[in-house]
């Protein structure tokens, strides 16, 4: 199932995600719908606050962005419970984007690499470190669990510079390729 995706200004994405157990209702659904909705809006990563769930998971599939960049192989992977316990290596800028707060990318420093603790969609617990692109990715999406988009990592200028924008997104005045909603 394609949803819409929240956009910036609704109080889903400023929740503080929960924890889920292995019994939370339609799970192996709601992640089947999380990887639909994020391939529709040609995305990388999808957030379950996203879609209007303040639940700890995430999806992401870097394919898209390794073709585009590094050619590295693409990491399809599903992070439930997550918890990065080391941001380590380069700083690194590059300009992100997020389904959520459509039509404004900006520059985004972030560590090169983290090392995250996580259950798959089986419930498996993993401690694995990602580099690059998919670490990118990671920091991004996980950001999401804590009430928190790239926004707010930029300068209170840049924010001052995009505030009519930010205003459109939240009251859905925004051109998207894909439903969002307020
Ligand atoms: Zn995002």
């Amino acid at each position: 199932m394609i949803l819409p995706i929240i956009v910036y200004g609704s109080p889903v994405l400023r929740k503080e995600a929960t924890n889920i157990e292995k019994d939370y209702p339609d799970l192996q659904n709601i992640i089947a719908t999380l990887f639909e909705t994020m391939y529709h809006a040609k995305g990388v990563g999808l957030a379950a606050p996203q879609i209007g769930l303040p639940i700890c998971l995430f999806v992401i599939d870097s394919e898209k962005m390794e073709e585009e960049n590094s050619g590295a192989i693409p990491v399809k992977c599903v992070f439930i419970n997550p918890e990065i316990v080391e941001f380590f290596g380069e700083d690194t800028p590059y300009n992100e984007g997020c389904l959520s707060v459509p039509g404004i990318n900006e520059d985004i420093v972030r560590k090169s690499s983290v090392k995250i603790w996580y259950q798959d969609e089986n419930f498996v617990e993993h401690e694995t470190i990602f580099t690059g692109m998919p670490a990118r990715i990671i920091q991004h999406e996980y950001d999401h669990l804590f009430g928190k988009t790239f926004v707010d990592k930029l300068s209170p200028l840049k924010k001052t510079l995009l505030k009519g924008k930010l205003r459109d997104i939240s009251t859905g005045r925004v051109e998207t390729k894909y439903k969002i909603k307020v």
